[in-house]
């Protein structure tokens, strides 16, 4: 299309289309400037929180954008539970802790802590509001606007229509990396084995559990086999026998729990179609089990309550940084100058029936993270946050847990404040010193 045809276009109507066997041209048109901001956050998940939440402690003027009409990502949106890496990862993350067990909606668990998701939702809120982050939900970032190499915003859809918001940093904490993808990030994607990412699962919460606890995974997969093998139903468990399912995790009010158990293999989550499928196959799944459950004792009155509004994503776009954090340096237990975030652990990797297992279960020592894993290599203005970051399959299957994650989000945030003030690119940014700042904040490194 020449530039003259554009102007026409334009001076036609702001929103013309044409369509054509290529496809659908779309006209030029003029985006509202919603707001302008030091820095933009896409995606309030466990690492955009930390990264907005950060930010604006550092004094900057943060938007936070999510299309859900919640915070936590997967924490609320997905039902997951419990909480991992719970320890040293930051001060936002203890202060959220903190809030939580005042409210009595943090319990022990299997070793674990675990949450309840609705004070999740409200203990977070609190905390941005009382940092003034400007929070829009119902808002999904669709575009980054890139000028000269430089992402200077992002454009966001809603029911107000396609606007721009500028920011001196974006943060791309999406999950998906959606944000780096559209600047034209190079990023890996699924296992080098088979090309997959990990396997899906639609949580679900159960009410009316009498005296459950769980240990491992098998006891419970044994007992539901027997119930299947008595019942003699063609309904398979969705999940091999070992220690990754199924968990019924008891909520702080111990007769609900948050069920992990259904499992889809192979599909993308980059296309609407086969999450759609996806979604509506283990929420089948979910039925199919409580049923299974339901003829155990300790869940003769169970029923379910909820399935998660949003299927879990364990895995997606892996944005190419600076650095790329693999498996050699797991097996090492590296520690790095510009260490943002220690991770204990472990590989885990849901392989499905027929999928290579050699993955899970890798080798590893506790390593570290270094800030230029949340540096993307091919564009300047931006950092990445949670489980888009810089790594490899097997290395994202270890880092991927929520308390690392908000703390990838916590240095993020404080970086892209440092850079909007100083007016600074996150590639310049000394990451040796972000180091010092983080580890004076309750983020705990490995002994040098
Ligand atoms: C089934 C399952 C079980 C798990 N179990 C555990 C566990 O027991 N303990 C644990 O600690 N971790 C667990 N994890 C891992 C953990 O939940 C995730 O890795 C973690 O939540 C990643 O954090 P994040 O902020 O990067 O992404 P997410 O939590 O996925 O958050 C991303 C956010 O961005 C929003 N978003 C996405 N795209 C856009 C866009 N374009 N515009 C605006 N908003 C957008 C999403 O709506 C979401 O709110 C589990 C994961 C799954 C899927």
């Amino acid at each position: 299309m020449t530039s003259a045809s554009c102007e026409k276009w334009i001076k036609q109507s702001a929103h013309a289309m044409r369509v054509t066997p290529l496809g659908v041209w779309e006209a030029p048109r003029r985006l509202a400037v919603r707001r302008h901001c030091n820095v933009l956050v896409c995606g309030a998940g466990p690492a955009g929180l930390g990264a907005a939440l950060a930010a604006a402690d550092q004094g900057a003027e943060v938007v936070l954008v999510e299309r859900w009409a919640m915070p936590g990502g997967m924490w609320t949106a997905g039902l997951v539970n419990p909480f991992f890496e719970d320890t040293k990862r930051g001060y936002i993350v203890r202060e959220l802790i903190n809030r939580l067990e005042a409210a009595d909606s943090w319990r022990i668990w299997c070793g674990n802590y675990c949450f309840d998701p609705e004070i999740m939702k409200l203990t977070l809120e609190q905390m941005l509001r009382e940092r003034n982050v400007h929070v829009l939900y119902y808002s999904q970032a669709v575009d980054a606007i890139v000028e000269k190499g430089r992402v200077c915003g992002a454009v966001v859809e809603s029911k107000a229509g396609r606007e721009a918001i500028l920011a001196d940093v974006v943060i791309d904490a999406t999950g998906d990396g959606d944000i780096a993808a559209r600047a034209g990030c190079e990023f890996a994607y699924g296992s080098p084995v088979d090309g997959f990412v990990q396997p899906m699962t639609l949580m679900f919460e159960i009410r009316d559990i009498h005296g459950f606890r769980q240990r491992d995974s098998r006891g419970l997969y044994d007992r539901l086999a027997a119930a299947l093998a008595e019942r003699g139903s063609d309904f398979e468990l969705p999940f091999p026998r070992y220690n990754a399912a199924p968990y019924v995790i008891t909520l702080p009010c111990d007769t609900a729990g948050a069920v992990q158990a259904t499992h889809v293999y192979r599909v993308n989550p980059l296309d609407p179609a086969e999450l759609t499928a996806g979604t509506m196959t283990t929420r089948e799944q979910a039925h199919q089990l409580m049923s299974l459950l339901k003829t155990l004792p300790e869940f003769a009155d169970s029923r379910i309550t909820n399935t998660a509004a949003s299927m879990g994503l364990r895995e997606s776009r892996r944005v190419t940084g600076l650095y790329r954090i693999g498996v050699e340096d797991l097996a090492e237990g590296r520690r790095f100058d510009d260490a943002v975030c220690c991770v204990h652990f472990g590989v885990d990797i849901h392989h499905g029936p027929g999928q290579d297992k050699s993955g899970h279960g890798t080798k590893m020592r506790p390593y570290e993270i270094p800030y230029r894993c949340l540096v993307p290599r091919d564009v300047r203005g931006m950092l990445l946050a949670g489980r888009c970051i810089s790594g490899d399959h097997f290395a994202h299957a270890s880092y991927r847990v929520t308390g690392s994650m908000m703390a990838t989000g916590q240095a993020a945030g404080f970086a892209a404040a440092r850079c909007a003030a100083q007016g600074i690119d996150p590639a310049e940014f000394d990451g040796t010193q972000l180091h010092a700042e983080l580890a004076a904040r309750n983020c705990g490194f490995l002994a040098r």
